[in-house]
């Protein structure tokens, strides 16, 4: 008898739903409805349930024979509940009992934080996987997942891994996010990237034209060697060095893996993180190498997917 599992990547305006084989992890079906937005944030897991059964009823799956459902949202996260999540109108709630109100006991349920998860499906999804790896996104935010000895870390209330927050420079005088100053999303954020980026135009020749500034148009730039560019993209992957020369002294990984919309510039990116880094750390870990995301927007359904199948193999 074939078996299934679900692979769900929860964002704050799309949901993907991923329907895995169980054994080979082979991708059956992917497609993307829209995040409900309702002031009772619980109604995610009643839409999400009903797409399951259609998704199966597409397939001819029952759903007995699903044997997990493994889903990432974007918040901290511990043993399933959150204490809150902005995006989805969440707040002190334990996630895995709201799915399982629909799917019953029968089912295994695995529910963590995005970027912990596409840690976890980046890092299996290496031509050789890791136990101990460290993935970095580079997006609109910058975000972290952790996985050591095989297992992913949550830490005590779920803020293991929230990389983004790791406060890297004493000088800043914007407020972050979280209510701190100078925290490594606030440099290597999409918006942290552009405004440093506009400021340097004001003072600077560039072949950059503040109108049309994207993330992309300045890693191009810095790639034909353009000042403002250089300078904007040095900054980025000098404090991405030092932020992760710091995770290196805590939790020493065997790789880490840059992932998210920023790591489009590709080898270019990590070659210059890998030059930071090597100043910044200590002893043995300076060999630790950068490597590219491959998964992409997969990640989340793929790490989710496995994630819950770990479970089924530790038989909990
Ligand atoms: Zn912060």
């Amino acid at each position: 008898m074939e078996k299934y599992i679900y692979g769900i990547d929860v964002g704050g305006t799309t949901v993907k739903m991923g329907l895995f084989h169980y054994e080979n992890m082979k991708k059956i079906d992917s497609y993307e409805i829209p995040t409900p937005n309702l002031e009772d944030g619980s109604y995610i897991f009643k839409k999400i349930y009903e797409s399951i059964i259609e998704c199966n009823n597409r397939h001819s799956i029952e759903m007995a024979d699903l044997l997990g459902i493994g889903i990432d949202v974007p918040c901290p996260v511990k043993n399933g509940y959150v204490e809150s999540c902005a995006n989805l109108n969440l707040n002190e709630i334990n996630l895995v009992d709201e799915m399982k109100k629909y799917t019953g006991d029968a089912i295994k349920i695995a529910i963590a934080n995005d970027a912990t998860i596409a840690a976890y499906g980046e890092n299996a999804s290496l031509e050789s996987p890791y136990q101990n790896a460290i993935l970095i996104t580079l997006g609109t935010g910058v975000g972290g997942g952790i996985i050591l000895d095989g297992n992913i870390i949550e830490g005590s209330t779920g803020f293991g891994g929230e990389i983004g927050h790791i406060r890297v420079y004493e000088e800043e005088d914007k407020v972050c996010g979280c209510g701190s100053k100078g925290c490594l999303e606030q440099i290597c954020g999409t918006k942290g990237i552009l405004d440093y980026t506009r400021e340097q135009l004001k003072k600077n020749e560039s072949t950059l034209k503040e109108e049309d500034l994207t993330v992309k148009s300045i890693f191009d730039a810095a790639k034909q060697n353009d000042p403002v560019a250089l300078m904007t993209v040095h900054r980025v992957a000098k404090y991405i060095g030092i932020a992760a020369s710091i995770l290196s002294m805590t939790v020493e990984p065997e790789v880490y893996i840059i992932g998210g919309g920023v790591s489009k510039a590709g080898l270019f990116l990590i070659d210059l993180i890998t030059e930071y880094y090597k100043k910044n750390s200590r002893f043995s870990t300076g060999n630790i190498p950068f490597k590219l995301a491959q998964t992409g927007n997969d990640a989340g359904m793929i790490g989710s997917a496995l994630l819950v199948k770990s479970l089924n193999k530790k038989n909990y």
